[in-house]
């Protein structure tokens, strides 16, 4: 087996590896963004006709984007992924095409005057259309069985579907851990446990850096909205539509169990593709944590308040733009198009305004520009003077911190070496020095870089073992009632955590025993 590194190598954009057994198959085929956007007008390396197929670890465009391209090229083989994958995959695919539509217009109509050629999308509805027919959704923890190779998707807790891969071939396992979410993420839980691998492609968007804990980012998100709806002007909240926008929305609603007035407030979700996306975490509700599990469980869902209102259409957007106070959700979350600008044309230069950051800023984006400080920008071709009070959480992420992924690495029981992808130089090198330091082989692939993966153990495939729920429930109610009466003041968080877990262990009892 061997493996082309043609995207995320050296960053954090474009990840896409080339993995020939005796078939070829691609491991992801996303947009490069930034710095590289450029390239993703380049034919691809390789013949798309010649790819049997296309395995997604997750819909997030750097990492899906160029699918349609790839079959707008001639890719005819499947496409495996998760169902939740699928369905996002189709909303983020549709708004790309719009935005890629009315770029192109714009480019067009300066290209006519200028006498200079006509350029064309990236591909357009009908390519996302056929790349739709394409799928093969494939559940967590059971084995696919493509002849030439097996694979195994594994839930990477990072957003909604998206997994680690574990993948034989040729008596060689390789496991790409994909994008990893936090050991305690939130909104998925906690990634799978992977213990095998002769080969692991790991990512290390934050292998320099360490987020903030929990109960900080709560505390901070929890004094700046406060002090946000006491000027009473408007909060604005930039933010990615998957998934980010939808745990601002549940720890809104944590919040306002603490301050009721807060459900007085109009809240507004202003994305064409908002609504869609959050039907998607409802329906696919049971993958998510146990914490956000619990309230669907007890009928409420966390994404949905009743002072919460989701604008689709642009006039809709255009209708709170007289409102006084409210919080609007909007995207882009690094202000670099989107609804958000228009909010922040109105907005921006208004003293009561409050501008939340709940992401991260990349080099050269709007939104980078405002939170380092800059006085006049550029905001839908007027420059607006920043007068608004400028906000930054950066505990949200849905990415593991440079702590999450050393425990991850530290789940491999073999000595596999660990190729590091998805990072910049600096902190790919940095994960590296660590893991080396803990023992560890590493690869730092440069771009096209191929290695030829040789068999180093025999690893075979562990069969996920049964779970006795019946036992955990009757040892977690035997341990809730010790907990129960204990003299001292208790935990209440533990409480309700340990109450949660009931719940749900009493749900998965019934729903095993109708089956
Ligand atoms: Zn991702």
């Amino acid at each position: 087996m061997r493996i082309t590194f043609l995207g995320a190598a050296g960053e954090v954009t474009g990840s896409c590896f080339l993995l020939e057994n005796n078939k070829k198959y691609l491991v992801d085929c996303g947009i490069f963004q930034g710095k590289s956007e450029n390239e993703n007008e380049a034919p691809f390396p390789f013949d798309p006709k010649d790819i049997s197929g296309v395995i997604l670890t997750h819909a997030h465009l750097d990492h899906s984007g160029r699918i349609p391209k790839l079959v707008k090229e001639g890719f005819k083989g499947k496409i495996y992924a998760t169902y939740p994958t699928i369905e996002l995959c189709e909303i983020l695919w549709l708004d790309t095409v719009k935005l890629m539509k009315e770029e192109v217009e714009r480019i067009n109509r300066k290209n006519l005057r200028s006498g200079k050629p006509l350029i064309e999308p990236l591909y357009t509805e009908k390519e996302v259309e056929m790349a739709m027919k394409l799928f093969e959704p494939v559940p967590y923890d059971e084995m696919l069985d493509l002849n030439d190779i097996k694979v195994r998707f594994r839930d990477s807790a990072h957003i909604l579907g998206a997994s680690s891969l574990e993948l034989w071939g040729d008596n060689t396992k390789i496991v790409f851990s994909g994008d990893v979410g936090p050991q305690n993420n939130v909104m998925e839980g906690t990634p799978s446990i992977i213990e095998g691998a002769d080969y692991v492609v790991i990512e290390s968007t934050y292998g320099d850096r360490l987020h903030k804990s929990l109960e900080d980012t709560r505390k901070e998100f929890e004094s700046v909205i406060l002090e946000a709806v006491n000027s009473g002007g408007k909060i604005l909240i930039p933010s990615f539509v998957v998934d980010r926008a939808q745990r601002v929305i549940y720890e809104i609603m944590l919040l306002s169990y603490k301050y009721p007035f807060l459900t007085k407030i109009p809240i507004f979700f202003d994305s064409p593709m908002g609504k869609k996306v959050t039907e998607v975490y409802e329906r696919h509700s049971n993958l998510l944590s146990g914490e956000i599990q619990k309230y669907f469980l007890e009928g409420i869902s966390p994404f949905q308040l009743k002072n919460l209102r989701f604008l689709s259409t642009p006039d809709e957007s255009k209708s709170i733009n007289d409102l006084d106070m409210g919080i609007i959700i909007a995207g882009s979350g690094m202000c670099t198009g989107g609804r958000i600008l228009h909010h922040l044309k109105h907005n921006l230069w208004k003293e009561n305004t409050h501008l939340i950051f709940v992401g991260y800023q990349a080099e050269g984006t709007l939104g980078r520009r405002i939170v380092d400080g800059e006085k006049k920008v550029h905001v839908m071709g007027e420059e607006i003077t920043v007068r608004a009070k400028i906000h930054t959480i950066n505990g949200f992420s849905a990415h593991a911190d440079q702590k999450d992924l050393l425990t991850w690495t530290d789940n491999f029981q073999s000595d596999p070496t660990f190729i590091i992808v998805h990072g910049e130089p600096k902190a790919s090198q940095t994960l590296g020095q660590l893991l080396q330091l803990k023992g560890r082989k590493t690869i730092i692939p440069t771009y096209a870089q191929t290695l030829d993966l040789e068999k180093k153990e025999i690893i075979t495939p562990k069969v996920t073992p049964k779970i006795d729920v019946y036992s955990l429930i009757s040892d977690l109610e035997n341990y809730i009632a010790k907990f129960k009466s204990q003299p001292i003041p208790q935990d209440m968080d533990t409480y309700s955590l340990l109450n949660s877990a009931l719940i749900l262990l009493k749900e998965i009892d019934k729903r095993s025993t109708n089956i």
